[in-house]
């Protein structure tokens, strides 16, 4: 164990009874019955049988695993008339049909609405918050305040205090919180990189939200967190693996598989920062020319100025290209090709069989979609099978959602 390991160790020793609050869980079962569990929030509503070959293990077994499951609350039988159905798993085909002629099989699904939580997303100098049920459907509106400061306490204060009104307005009454940022959390608890709140070293941000909100707080990287919700909630429910890739500020990637996101140490840097996606771009704070900082918001109000002759913001840039100016639409294309570019060798390297698109810039690649899969196409085999990509509704709202799906993830254990 390394020293670094150690010293981790201490200090969550030292905090025992934050270890304990954040450690709480919906209920106490093997970790078959937990996975069982997890299936059915993933795939629900579902029918026992499917389920049972889904997990590879018996009738018998899952039978006892979901009376107790349903004893305690967690799911329940849908009525024998309901049809609603989750999505299943990629290339999964259940060996029975999903219904029997005269016999019709009961699904199960998760009580949704027998638990809330929270879901804060720090983004920029604002912090956005949303509460939902246990399949992480909001139960109320999004909620975004401004930091007055970025001081760790500062931040903790604020977000401490906005959780306690949350604790008294919804019901049943929020069991746990997750925060999401640009950044590297350890442990899902201590911040140790945060560049755009300038935090140094390692800030145990899940205790301090702890003690000023006084409900469990799991901290956690806001692309893990996205790609948490997208395969447990969202797009992604069923697929083996598959890539996001963001823009906006900075130029995010990350990768999940079999329903989590994957885990390397070093993923929270920015590692697809600065890869080649034109070589004739323009020259980034590095000197690289043409890496993928081209499709940043900073970089494309630079390029437009040079485009039209005078400085001009990344909002005027966006708001011509809405109009379709002749300028604005020779970047706009330009970035979706480059996009392209970017997706075309995460779909090349990484094998995923979906790549997703978000971030704050992505309404405009949504403008552009041929020149996405022009770029695409640049450097895909042609016997290669079409990337699949779809580009997401980006909110806020939806990155506080997802923080909270790490929270509903770590709760079903
Ligand atoms: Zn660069």
């Amino acid at each position: 164990m390394t020293a670094y390991a150690t010293d981790a160790q201490k200090s969550a020793e030292s905090d025992d009874d934050n270890r304990q609050t954040t450690d709480i869980q919906w209920f106490t079962g093997s970790p078959q019955t937990h996975r069982v569990a997890r299936a059915i929030a993933q795939y629900g509503p579902i029918a026992r049988t499917t389920l049972a070959q889904l997990l590879g293990v018996s009738q018998g077994a899952l039978s006892r695993i979901t009376s107790d499951l349903i004893y305690e609350g967690v799911i329940e039988e849908l009525p024998d008339d309901a049809t609603e159905q989750g999505k299943l798993p990629q290339g999964f085909t259940p060996k029975e049909p999903r219904e029997k002629r005269g016999r019709p099989q009961t699904n199960l699904r998760l009580r949704a609405g027998e638990r809330t939580f929270l879901g804060v997303n720090i983004h920029g100098s604002e912090v956005s918050i949303v509460a939902v049920d246990a399949l992480c459907r909001p139960v109320g509106p999004c909620r975004t305040l401004t930091l007055e400061s970025t001081k760790p306490q500062d931040v903790a204060t604020l977000i401490g205090s906005a959780i306690q009104d949350y604790r008294r307005a919804i019901t049943p009454s929020p069991v746990a919180v997750g925060l999401s940022f640009g950044g590297h959390a350890e442990d899902d608890r201590y911040v140790t990189y945060a560049p755009f709140l300038h935090w140094d070293g390692r800030v145990d941000a899940a205790g301090a939200i702890e003690q000023t909100g006084g409900l469990p707080t799991a901290v956690f990287n806001d692309l893990d967190s996205l790609l948490q919700y997208e395969s447990w909630f969202g797009a992604g429910i069923g697929v083996r693996r598959f890539a996001v890739v963001t823009i906006g500020a900075g130029v995010g990637y990350s990768l999940a598989e079999d329903g989590m996101p994957v885990d390397y140490p070093d993923k929270s840097y920015g590692l697809a920062g600065h890869i080649l996606v034109d070589p004739e771009g323009p020259r980034c704070y590095a000197g690289h020319t043409g890496c993928s900082q081209c499709l940043t918001n900073d970089s494309l109000a630079e390029e437009y100025s040079a485009l039209v002759g005078h400085m001009v913001t990344f909002d005027q840039f966006a708001a011509d290209a809405q109009e379709g100016t002749a300028q604005a639409r020779q970047l706009l294309n330009r970035l979706c090709f480059r996009l392209g570019v970017l997706v075309s060798m995460v779909a090349n390297f990484a094998m995923p069989s979906k790549v997703l698109i978000s971030g704050e810039s992505s309404f405009l690649a949504k403008m552009n979609q041929e020149s996405i899969r022009s770029g695409i196409n640049w450097y895909r085999p042609s016997q290669a099978a079409t990337v699949d990509f779809e580009i997401l509704d980006f909110s806020w709202e939806s990155w506080a959602k997802a923080a909270a799906a790490r929270a509903i993830a770590r709760y079903i254990g």
